[in-house]
Formats: structure tokens, sequence, C-alpha cells
């Protein structure tokens, strides 16, 4: 017999050994498992128990305001607000009309990260819908910089030019104020612009009030509202002051 045949032979044997050992081995292993007797005995904790314990275990900060409750933050002993600007039933996170796709972004040079973020605020419901509806121009008197109409106007040339391109000058022109140390041409993070965005916007919320507010305000606008978070502030009497703690749902 010559040798290759004589190994293929040999490794078939060995090969057909080894199946069955492996099907012996795995049967004798399930088995083992399979018919094992399983006492259960009574837990020595309920489960409610259990649940009481991790209840006093985490503190829930943003406990949910009660129907028709403006009094957010009330629950941690911090007095109630004195004022809200955008109370939340006003707050709709469905889009109010239906509109054609709004116009592209033109990368100006390096402004994907900023591209990119205000494509997703352009896309937010309750932001598109409060900056659509125009509300903030019309009580706005801030006569140099403003984040909210700098996305009002672009919110609505956005949606006015379904299916062009438009270059997102207004935010490289003020890119210095949202964020003191982006420079134009240079790669920024998308985030962090987001956050100096949002910043500059509930800046802007504020400002436009002209009010003062007193100590452990709450204090809720529209942009803050829009993307989901309330501001507590422990300004003792300017708006332009430390906006304190922000609190995350
Ligand atoms: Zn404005």
């Amino acid at each position: 017999m010559p040798v290759t045949e004589r190994l293929r032979e040999l490794m078939k044997r060995a090969r057909r050994e080894m199946n069955g050992n492996m099907t012996q081995l795995l049967a004798g292993s399930a088995k083992k498992v399979l018919l094992q007797k399983v006492e259960f005995e009574p837990a020595r904790r309920t489960f409610s128990e259990q649940l009481q314990r991790l209840r006093g275990k985490y503190v829930r900060l943003n406990s949910p305001a009660k129907s028709g409750d403006a009094l957010v933050g009330s629950r941690d002993g911090i007095p109630a607000p004195q004022k809200v600007l955008f109370p939340v039933e006003r707050l709709s996170l469905k889009w109010e009309k239906v509109h054609r796709i709004g116009a592209g972004l033109r990368n100006l040079g390096n402004t994907c990260f900023l591209n990119s973020t205000v494509q997703c605020l352009t896309y937010t419901p309750p932001l598109a819908n409060y900056l659509l509806s125009k509300e903030h121009s019309s009580t706005c008197d801030q006569g140099s910089f403003c984040m909210m109409c700098i996305m009002q106007n672009h919110v609505a040339q956005a949606f006015a030019n379904s299916g062009n391109v438009i270059k997102p000058v207004a935010f490289v022109r003020d890119l210095k104020k949202i964020a003191r140390h982006m420079r134009f041409g240079q790669q920024e993070d998308a985030h962090e612009f987001l956050r100096y965005t949002i910043d500059a916007m509930q800046k802007s919320c504020l400002t436009t009030t002209r009010e003062g507010f007193s100590t452990y305000s709450t204090l809720k606008c529209e942009a803050m509202e829009a993307c989901g978070e309330s501001c507590r502030s422990s300004a003792p009497s300017s708006h332009e002051e430390d906006l304190g703690q922000q609190t995350w749902p």
C-alpha cells in the first residue's frame, strides 16, 4: 500500500475515534448537568427588601415634576422658581408643521464639526418649532451678538432652501463669540462646539428678558428645554452671572 493511502486511512480512523469520544464526552457532561437535582430554598431577603435597599443607595437628582407643577426641584429642598421663562407644557417634541428636507451646508474649510452640530440642532423639533415661530426675534433687543437670532435665521434659511446648499457664514463669523478658543480653519470637536452653542443660546434667552433673578431661581429657557436640560441658577441678582449647577434628565 502506498504511503499516502496508508496515511489517509490512519487519519480517517483517528478522526472517527475522536468523533466518537467527543460525542461520548458531551453526552456524559450534558447528563451530569441536566440530571442533577436542583434544590431551591427561600430567599433570605425578599425582592421588595432588595428594592428598598437600592432606593436607599441612590439619590435621584431630578425628580419628575407632578403634572401641572412647575416647581421642578422643589423636592430637593431648594425653593421653587420665581420665574419660568418657558413652561414645559408649551414644549412640543413633535414637528408642528411638516417641512421638506432643509438645505445642505457647505464645508467652508474644516467646518464639519460646526456643520454637523448646526444640522443636528436644526432638526431638533422642539427647538426648530420655537425658532420657526420667530417668537425669539419678536422680543429680542440685543444689538450685537445673539446666538438665538443666529440659530433662528439659520433654521429659517435652511428650510427655505430645500435641495440647495447654503454657507453657515454667521456661525463662522461669530465663532470666537460662541467659543473663545476656537479658530476658523482649525479642526474642532463637535460635541464641545454643541455645548458652547447651547450655552450661548441660553445666555441669549436669559439676557433677552432683562430681568434679574433671585437666589436659587430655576431658570428654564427655550434653548435648554428644547435640548432636554434645566438649569438652576444661584446667581444673586444678575442673569449674566455664573449659571450655577446644571441638572440633566
Ligand atoms: Zn436674539
